[in-house]
């Protein structure tokens, strides 16, 4: 079976190919530290871990990369306003390096909660500084760049196919609506290196490249008037650029974010990218999360709609059911978070590990018959089938309720078939959570075993039904023995 990918740069689905198959070298855009991530944010890499997964049933061997933003970052995803960093670390009255490190911590705690899986490079911007300037220079060589007040900026108008992945009508653009150019050339011209504030102001993070990282590269970047031997910080997008072509090569072959990073920061990072390497296409496929909303507004990091995965936590979602919730959308089309819509999923979850629980309970009973080795393979086709055709999730969601459903399937067989679907799903199907059972319903669960004993059936019952009542059932095993679960 063939994965087929919707790649943004020719809107359309196509076959995937990698350059060197069976090896895939993927880059994920990852989180910026100043805060939480918010459930929209894990919307994003719930999908990147999917398109893993479902690379790897495929057979190819992925090396995921993901970068950790800790400097570079600014409010507008432009080059204007303050440092993400610095203003997250005033609000809570500590380093940016001490941001960067807890909500770098949080981070990987939430996606850890979600069956997320590492990628197999974790990559800090602050750590690659020097390779953002190597590839500053080589842009600069090749006459890509140009020098102002405030920075090294990026020349776009050098460029013939700038804005291709995002379809971007440059000449609209610049008729559009005025926005403060300063020395920029064009609108679309984008920051590669920013000065530190020529009034002494101090950022945290010049300390840094002022330091022995920094060295002769940095100040023969800071060559305009009045800021030779100056320090700054990157600009963002050019850390993704260098990090991905130095753990992937000069080409590879994925590369994912959520839709807003089309018309400005992918945009960019090809932009650079295909004019430092002079590889084309640098990226073969660029692939985009839709938005989580929220009332009819997209999620951010700042305001009302901010909803973090301990929020839904503290509220008893058990993580798993918001994965589960972010699989009923395909990941292309928004989806809209609501509580009522997240309980619906939390049922349809818990029903689904009920219904396992009781399969893996019946499988050593019920082996299989004959016929179900052809509807298996069926059922197991319709599954890979539905994951890759662009990661089709609701489907295969579906595929999976109908195998459970199936009245021709032995226990043993549905197990399989879900164990196998699972390693794409990542939902945690069999495993069995600890359920704290209170001591008066052990004593209850007894009593009634000994009401068994003496044959009053009358009392088992009654004690069976006030189990129920507190919200437990009585499961009674052929040898004699029971368990006992949540109703
Ligand atoms: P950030 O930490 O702000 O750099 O964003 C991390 C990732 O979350 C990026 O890939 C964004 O495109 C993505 N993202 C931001 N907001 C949302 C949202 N509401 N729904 C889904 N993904 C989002
Ligand atoms: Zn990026």
């Amino acid at each position: 079976m063939v994965l087929h990918v919707y790649n943004t740069l020719s809107r359309t689905k196509e076959e995937f190919v990698p350059f060197h198959p069976p090896k895939v070298g993927f880059y994920s855009c990852g989180p910026t530290v100043y805060n939480y991530a918010h459930i929209g944010n894990l919307r994003s890499y719930v999908f990147a871990d999917i398109l893993k997964r479902v690379l790897k049933s495929d057979g190819f061997h992925v090396t995921h990369v993901m970068n950790i933003t800790d400097v570079g970052h600014l409010t507008s995803d432009a080059d204007e306003g303050e440092d993400k960093m610095e203003k997250g670390a005033k609000r809570e009255g500590k380093t940016v390096w001490q941001i960067a490190q807890f909500f770098t911590d949080a981070f990987r705690r939430d996606i850890g909660l979600l069956n997320i899986s590492d990628p197999n490079i974790w990559c800090k911007a602050t750590d690659h500084i020097k390779e953002q300037i190597a590839q500053i220079q080589k842009l600069e060589k090749k006459g890509f760049t140009y020098i102002t007040e405030d920075g090294v900026y990026f020349d776009t108008s050098k460029l013939e196919d700038y804005g291709k992945l995002a379809k971007l009508n440059i000449e609209e653009l610049e008729g559009g609506a005025r926005i403060e150019l300063g020395e920029k050339k064009s609108k679309t011209d984008f920051a590669l290196w920013k000065y530190s504030p020529k009034d002494g102001t101090k950022r945290q993070m010049e300390w840094w490249f002022d330091g022995p990282h920094a060295g002769e590269v940095v100040k023969s970047l800071a060559n305009a008037p009045g800021y030779e031997g100056s320090v700054g910080f990157p600009g963002w997008h050019i850390e993704c650029s260098a990090m991905s072509t130095k753990y992937l090569g000069e080409q590879f072959d994925l590369h994912t974010g959520g839709i807003d990073h089309i018309p400005v920061h992918h945009t960019n990072e090809i932009a650079q990218a295909e004019c430092a390497l002079g590889k084309k296409p640098w990226v073969k496929y660029w692939m985009h999360g839709e938005f989580l909303v929220i009332e009819k507004g997209k999620m951010a990091k700042s305001g009302e709609n901010f909803l973090t995965l301990q929020v839904l936590l503290d509220k008893g979602y058990p993580a798993l059911a918001y994965r589960y919730f972010c699989l009923t959308a395909h990941y292309r089309q928004q989806l809209a978070f609501s509580f009522e819509a997240l309980d619906s999923a939390r049922a349809s979850y818990e029903r689904l590990k009920n219904i396992m629980a009781e399969l893996v309970g019946k499988a050593p009973h019920d082996a299989p018959g004959d016929e179900e080795e052809e509807i298996g393979k069926e059922y197991e086709n319709e599954f890979r089938e539905a994951a890759n055709d662009d990661l089709n999730m609701p489907q295969a969601l579906s595929v999976l309720w109908n195998v459970l459903r199936d009245e021709k399937l032995s226990a043993t067989s549905k197990v399989a078939l879900a164990t196998e679907f699972d390693s794409v799903l990542g939902l945690d199907l069999l495993k069995q959570e600890e359920i704290a059972i209170p001591d008066e319903i052990t004593r209850l669960a007894e009593a009634r075993i000994a009401a068994r004993k003496a044959k009053d059936w009358g009392e088992s019952d009654r004690i069976r039904d006030e189990i129920k009542a507190r919200g437990f059932i009585i499961d009674d095993k052929k040898d004699g023995t029971y368990g006992i679960k949540k109703a």
